[in-house]
């Protein structure tokens, strides 16, 4: 199954994105991971996608597309994946689309997490993170004490995370990404689920209209 996730900040992709990987037996493919990766490794594509970082300045679309068009073709991802943190804008998802249909493989579903936006500044702002090892918690999952749950270490608010920069994130969000969603859903491919359901109940949510998705695919006799 190839799968993109869509939504807020805040929305629980990232989260929702690692489950459903889990139970499809897929990779989960963050934007955020890729560009750790390359920029440690000793590869062309890394040395100019660190040449902008350096600068401070964004990486532009045809390297990102170049970046995951690469991480998709390797063996792990032959099954499908699901894409997170990516494609940002229209344009990156109309070169992620072109890049999977030459390649045969176009994408089953873009699956868009909703929640408003008050929900999602709510969640983004109560948002810690161990200084220890790094798992990230929403308030409720904190430890009375204020501890990591995982290590015992201190949680604090990552400086991304405060109120003013979640404000702030949502707005660039809303102007660049939100359109994304459009983009998929004159495509005929957006999954559309309720994000202020539990985390079990959202995933059961997207299961659901997959499955529904992929019957109707084959009672068509399509992909
Ligand atoms: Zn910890």
């Amino acid at each position: 199954m190839r799968l993109v996730m869509l939504g807020l900040p805040g929305a629980g992709k990232g989260t929702q994105g690692e489950l459903l990987a889990q139970r499809l037996g897929i990779p989960r493919i963050s934007t955020g991971d890729m560009f750790r990766a390359v920029l440690k490794s000793d590869s062309d594509l890394g040395r100019r996608v660190k040449a902008y970082v350096e600068r401070g300045e964004l990486v532009p679309d045809h390297l990102t597309v170049a970046l995951v068009e690469q991480r998709l073709a390797q063996a792990d991802a032959r099954a499908g994946f699901v894409l997170d943190g990516f494609p940002r804008t229209v344009p990156q998802a109309q070169a992620l689309d072109e890049k999977l249909l030459e390649a045969g493989r176009p994408l089953h579903a873009a699956i868009y997490i909703n929640v408003p936006q008050e929900v999602a500044i709510r969640r983004i702002a109560s948002r810690r993170v161990c200084s220890q090892c790094g798992a990230t918690y929403s308030q409720e999952q904190v430890a009375a004490d204020g501890s990591c749950p995982a290590c015992g270490g201190p949680l604090v608010q990552r400086p991304d995370d405060s109120d003013e920069t979640a404000r702030h994130r949502l707005q660039v969000y809303l102007a660049q990404t939100h359109p994304v969603v459009e983009y998929y859903r004159q495509a005929g491919v957006l999954i559309e689920v309720d994000g202020q359901r539990a985390i079990p109940e959202v995933l059961g949510d997207i299961l659901a209209a997959l499955s529904a998705r992929q019957q109707d695919v084959e009672a068509s006799g399509g992909r």
